[in-house]
């Protein structure tokens, strides 16, 4: 299978129709060892988004990403706006001029928008982050690409690995962003930032691994 313009779109979608799905359950989240707006923050961006794809149902993959990147950054305030700006900016750097994406391109593209994350917010692995259930979704790809399995496959192990890095933050003390404040307070909560991640991870596998292979 390969991942065409459309699907990227039904993907952003998907992600923004389970975005509107969690924005309570997200903030409820972030309330517990945050400022209690990462649901509002995700949907009011991604509402942005949504009106914006009309425009870009012509453009080539790389320029769909990077409007989705730019339309964060300009409409979602907070440590949420910059960062998942900065992936989508990143991944559509990674699919430039793209019309399609193999398996290898989709490697490529996480790979540059988790890379982005990391440098724009200085999280390392186990900080209690996005990164705790982007970085090990990104190393489950690369595994199952390894190894030959196909793309639909490699889609669902992704997603699978990012939800056990998110339910992983669990435990953890937050050392970056609002939850690090709280300090030992703040585990035994999940991360909401690692929740939406996972949601992301798993719209992709949803709506891309319809088709088999
Ligand atoms: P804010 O913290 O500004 O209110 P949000 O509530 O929208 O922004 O997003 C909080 C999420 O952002 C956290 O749960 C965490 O996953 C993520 N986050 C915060 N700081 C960082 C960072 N430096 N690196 C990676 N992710 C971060
Ligand atoms: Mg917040």
């Amino acid at each position: 299978m390969t991942v065409l313009r459309d699907d990227v779109i039904a993907w952003i979608q998907a992600f923004a129709a389970f975005i509107a799905e969690n924005k309570d359950y997200l903030t409820q989240l972030d309330s517990d060892i945050g400022d209690g707006d990462h649901g509002t923050n995700m949907d009011r961006g991604f509402q942005a988004v949504c009106a914006k794809i009309p425009q870009l149902a012509d453009k080539d993959i790389g320029s769909i990403l990077k409007a989705v990147g730019m339309t964060l950054v300009s409409t979602v305030g907070g440590a949420s706006g910059p960062l998942y700006g900065t992936f989508f900016l990143q991944a559509g750097s990674a699919a430039s001029g793209k019309l399609e994406l193999s398996l290898g391109d989709w490697v490529a593209a996480l790979q540059a928008g988790v890379d982005g994350v990391i440098m724009r917010g200085k999280a390392n692995p186990g900080d209690k982050t996005m990164v705790d259930a982007l970085g090990p979704a990104l190393q489950a790809l690369k595994d199952s690409a390894a190894r030959g399995s196909g793309f639909a496959d490699s889609l669902r192990e992704s997603a699978d690995a990012c939800e056990r890095g998110m339910t992983a933050t669990i435990p953890l003390v937050a050392r970056k962003g609002r939850a690090s404040y709280l300090g030992e307070r703040s585990a035994g909560h999940q991360d909401p930032g690692a929740t939406s991640s996972h949601l992301l991870l798993r719209a992709a596998a949803e709506t891309w691994a319809r088709q088999e292979n």
